[in-house]
């Protein structure tokens, strides 16, 4: 008989040694990720260690000190890496990681000031917004930016009202949501879409949630791991964007948490350490964080819990002001 339970299969000691080994090889900062990435990267890796207990595996001084010299003089935000100009991708993760560590006011105030009016700079007239000054829309930026003024608690009406409208446009006939209005369906949009209207207080205002709940609850396969779209492989991260916002909508027993605790628990290295996206194929921080994300939301693993909206530890978002003010 196995006396295991799924429990104690997550291997927190050989994922801890993983994110450690990435983040303290003198090569990461230069080399080891795609420079448009790192800050990313940092926030996977140091929100994993946290959800499973091991906050103290860096020292807080070094980690806020290098997001420190990410902060972009000229325009405010945060790059990707020190000297790189700010994206919004790469400012929300250096909140979220300050958040973490309770140090967002190692932030001057100039800096704070700064950061605010950079996101704000990127609302377009329709309430979308650009990553950056170059002007890619999609919804991700919505949700980076609402989440960011969220942190910084300075979300208002008249960000959230545009912001609430363009996020509902995106929403298609078969309840999910687009990068942008009419485009294609897809489980990563559908978290950011209604994590925006989550932090907006404005759930409420989504067109035929059931149609959303049975697309989401579509994406599980017959492995047990969830894909992002109709007809495509099942994938590690998928039970974070697909679960995150069946937390959301109250509706988790739509899935098989056992078999899809298995699959993650399947992508794991047990040499190595760190998670894939799906058994057998090479790991990397971006699904170890999101694999331990999904088996947090089912209460798997002994993790820390996990918030669906925010992506960060309950206990650290329970100290966010929730809007409206
Ligand atoms: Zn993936």
């Amino acid at each position: 008989m196995n006396e295991h339970n799924d429990d104690e299969l997550l291997l927190v000691e050989k994922h801890t040694n993983y994110i450690k080994d990435l983040f303290r090889k003198p090569v990461y900062l230069e080399h080891w990720m795609a420079d448009h990435l790192k800050m990313n990267a940092l926030y996977w890796g140091i929100c994993a260690l946290f959800l499973m207990h091991q906050e103290d595996a860096f020292k807080k001084e070094d980690v806020v000190s290098f997001i420190i010299k990410c902060y972009d003089n000229k325009y405010g935000g945060f790059g990707s890496a020190p000297r790189h100009e700010a994206h919004i991708l790469s400012t929300l993760s250096a909140l979220q990681v300050l958040k973490l560590y309770d140090s967002l006011d190692a932030l001057s105030k100039e800096q704070k000031d700064k950061t605010i009016s950079f996101i704000k700079s990127l609302q377009l007239s329709d309430g979308s917004f650009e990553g950056d000054r170059f002007g890619e829309v999609d919804t991700r930026f919505v949700y980076t930016a609402i989440q960011s003024l969220a942190i910084l608690e300075e979300l208002d009406k008249s960000i959230v009202d545009p912001a609430v409208d363009f996020i509902l446009k995106c929403q298609n006939f078969d309840g999910c949501f687009g990068m942008v209005p009419g485009a294609e369906s897809h489980a990563a949009q559908a978290f950011t879409c209604l994590g925006t209207l989550a932090i907006c207080n404005s759930l409420n205002k989504i067109k035929n949630p059931e149609a959303l709940e049975w697309w989401l609850s579509d994406r599980q396969t017959a492995s047990g791991g969830l894909n992002g779209r109709p007809e495509k492989l099942p994938d590690v991260c998928y039970s974070w964007w697909v679960l995150s916002c069946l937390s959301i909508l109250k509706k988790l027993d739509y899935i098989d948490a056992e078999s899809l605790v298995k699959f993650i628990l399947r992508a794991q290295n047990s040499e190595t350490g760190g998670i894939a996206d799906r058994p057998g194929n090479e790991c990397d921080v971006y699904h170890t964080f999101f694999g331990m994300a999904g088996l947090s939301l089912m209460k798997k693993g002994d993790l820390l819990l996990i918030d669906p909206i925010y992506g960060l530890p309950t206990n650290v978002t329970k100290t966010i002001k929730k809007y409206p003010y």
